[in-house]
């Protein structure tokens, strides 16, 4: 069938390939189905484009740098009963993401912080957003590296041009002056540009300490809050959900009360 090899290569060449592969599958169908000419063409070209979707989704999800795969589906807010369900569904829209608005989810460790922010990523990663994840101490190693070598300039596309970036555990370790000033210049970078998902176990009245510099953390504080939506998790760490089924209670009683020092969702 030398007119069959003709436009299989067509369609390779046209940059088809999925297409030009399913050919005689789709043809051999339309024989036995008698479909119309239109539904043959649909879904030869639907096939092109499912393929290419779901490539597209698996490429952003390795660019993603996710740790694991984590979805609202494997959360069990019931656990959590601080959590507004309806508040996480409705940041599972993505709207914040089209807004160039931030989350922040705060909280004592193992109540679910990261899980939220990789099942919002997740979904970014579905819905054909560009996600970049990275955990903060991760972040700052590489940004004071980059900038040791003065490679900042090439660095900063990594963490500019997300649709969406992810900095996980804000908190853990405390920043000197170069790393708070390169987060504050990061900050300011996606400033109304670009969305930020950001975790921390610190409550924000205690980032001048983590940053060693009030006036900055206020500074960057000011930028991350003008349009966030802050989610506030007081409860138990789901790790130790047996433990606590058994009757005992871990929490240190700081973690139990408000973190966002009076600063209320939009
Ligand atoms: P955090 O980031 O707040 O320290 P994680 O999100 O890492 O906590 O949660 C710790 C572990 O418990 C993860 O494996 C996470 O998937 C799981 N987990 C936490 N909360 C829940 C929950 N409410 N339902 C199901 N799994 C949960
Ligand atoms: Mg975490």
């Amino acid at each position: 069938m030398v007119e069959l090899e003709r436009i299989r290569l067509m369609l390779e060449n046209l940059g088809l390939a999925q297409a030009a592969l399913t050919l005689d599958s789709h043809l051999d169908y339309a024989a036995r189905t008698e479909i119309t000419y239109l539904e043959f063409i649909n879904r030869l070209l639907e096939d092109e484009a499912d393929f290419r979707r779901k490539r597209s989704e698996e490429t952003r999800l390795k660019l993603s740098h996710l740790p694991h795969k984590k979805t609202l589906d494997d959360f069990d807010f019931s656990f959590q009963p601080s959590i507004d369900e309806r508040q996480i569904r409705e940041l599972a829209t993505l709207s914040f993401v089209h807004r160039q608005e931030n989350v922040i989810l705060l909280g004592p460790p193992g109540v679910g912080k990261s899980h939220i922010a990789i099942s919002l990523a997740v979904e970014a990663i579905r819905q054909g957003l560009s996600v970049y994840f990275v955990n903060m101490e991760k972040l700052l190693d590489d940004l004071r590296r980059a900038n040791k070598e003065g490679r900042l300039h090439n660095r900063w596309k990594v963490y500019q041009r997300p649709g969406l970036l992810v900095i996980d555990e804000i908190g853990y370790s405390q920043l000197d002056r170069v790393s708070g000033n390169l987060f504050f210049q990061l900050v300011c970078s996606r400033y109304e540009k670009g969305s930020m998902i950001l975790t921390s176990n610190k409550g924000f009245g205690e980032w001048g300490d983590l940053l060693g510099d009030v006036p900055l953390a206020t500074a960057i504080l000011d930028r991350l809050l003008h349009h966030a939506h802050v989610v506030n998790i007081r409860g138990q760490s789901y790790r130790m959900k047996s433990r606590i089924k058994a009757g005992m209670n871990i929490v240190p009683q700081h973690f139990s009360g408000d973190m966002t020092n009076g600063v209320v969702n939009s």
